[in-house]
């Protein structure tokens, strides 16, 4: 009998279970490929924390290679640029052309330029994706000329986050702003975390504008209302969408463009295709796309892809309806929220830090 093969594209928060798990019960007769752009896997949660002094860069990675060894998988260092559904072949930025029996997805989502309309599309900024670049170019910015001005466009969870963790880094003399877009900060969040993110930044003197931005440089972004906001660093955390290479994959794709998932985490169209993570779109029941549920995804990815190996039928994945959300504020505080409730303080900081820590800690990083 030949083996099957399972290719596993994308390290992302969810695979890291898979590979944990095939680790403990690994399938006979099956070959494991893990295809992979970097050697590593940012955890976006402490991120924010890196940026503000708390960790350092090796704490806030998962090293691909060690998981997948233990795992017997092979690695393949690189991207998928597409995919022919019909012909179970995935295609590789080096050139290759990779077969599979059973695929699990999960190579999150890609920074979007065309949301900042107008003529901005970017500017030559550096998107925050991929992280690992954003990651390598901040080091660098860092040790050779911090900014003294720095702009965020994006009130998401990232903008924020990253906008009052480079307050924290750069110290009152700098000047930092957040340009949150015409919906606002945190506007999927809460009321309680809105009004409590609002208070965080004044108080923290960082300048929160609700409007959008229409054009985008290295050294400035203009607002729709005309204004100029000079800087000498652009975040630019202006929300994601799913990678362009699932287009034309003949793989069914929800109206946001993510890959259309059923609650088994099954593609709808082609049952050997599993997916989770921002790069999925659940059908019967969207899901917000955050690291929280691409990690709580993991186990049930891990489960149903083993047992499409093994035969058996999958089992749906019942999505928590709620789940902790926790924001990090520059320093040690945090906000956490659950439901419409919201609070905020070190102890927040330390539970997150706890929480963060024993998830990396559970992937071999301490
Ligand atoms: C600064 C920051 C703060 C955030 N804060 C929060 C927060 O507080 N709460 C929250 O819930 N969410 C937060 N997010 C969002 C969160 O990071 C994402 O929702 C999460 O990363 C999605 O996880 P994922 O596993 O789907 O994808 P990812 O974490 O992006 O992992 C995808 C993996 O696939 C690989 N890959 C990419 N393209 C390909 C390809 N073509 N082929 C093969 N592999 C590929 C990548 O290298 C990566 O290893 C934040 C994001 C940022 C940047």
């Amino acid at each position: 009998m030949t083996a099957q093969r399972l290719v596993l594209l994308g390290g992302g928060h969810a695979q890291l279970a898979v590979l944990q798990r095939l680790a403990r019960q690994r399938p006979a007769g099956v070959d494991v490929l893990l295809v992979t752009p970097a050697l590593r896997q940012v955890y976006s949660g402490m991120l924010p924390g890196w940026l503000a002094g708390h960790y350092t860069e090796a704490q806030c990675v998962v090293a691909l290679a060690p998981l997948a060894e233990a795992a017997g998988v092979v690695l393949r260092q690189a991207a998928a640029v597409g995919l022919d559904a019909a012909a179970r072949t995935v295609r590789l930025d080096d050139g290759g052309v990779i077969g599979y029996d059973v695929l699990s997805v999960n190579t999150g989502p890609v920074q979007d330029p065309a949301r900042l309309g107008g003529e901005g599309h970017g500017g030559g900024v550096p998107m925050l994706r991929p992280i690992e670049d954003w990651l390598a170019r901040t080091t660098r910015r860092l040790a050779e000329m911090p900014p003294r001005r720095v702009v965020v466009v994006g009130g998401g969870a990232a903008g924020f986050e990253l906008a009052l963790a480079w307050r924290h880094r750069l110290g009152a003399v700098a000047e930092v702003a957040i340009i949150t877009g015409a919906s606002g900060l945190l506007s999927n969040y809460p009321a309680a975390v809105r009004r409590l993110g609002a208070r965080a930044l004044a108080e923290r003197g960082v300048r929160c504008t609700v409007s959008a931005a229409r054009e985008v440089a290295l050294n400035a972004v203009v607002t729709v209302d005309g204004r100029i906001w000079a800087a000498d660093e652009v975040v630019l955390a202006t929300g994601t969408v799913a990678p362009g290479w699932l287009r034309g994959s003949g793989l069914m794709l929800a109206a946001d463009g993510g890959l259309a998932t059923r609650p088994t985490l099954q593609s709808v169209s082609h049952p050997e295709v599993f997916a989770a993570g921002d790069v999925a779109s659940r059908v019967d029941r969207p899901l917000p796309r955050s690291g929280v549920y691409a990690v709580r995804a993991g186990a049930a990815l891990a489960d149903n892809v083993l047992r499409r190996l093994a035969g058996q039928p999958p089992v749906a994945w019942d999505a928590p309806v709620r789940t902790l959300n926790l924001l990090s504020l520059g320093e040690r505080s945090a906000i956490a929220s659950w439901g419409p409730l919201a609070v905020q303080g070190r102890w927040v900081w330390r539970w997150k830090d706890r929480i963060d820590r024993r998830f990396m800690f559970r992937h071999g990083t301490t």
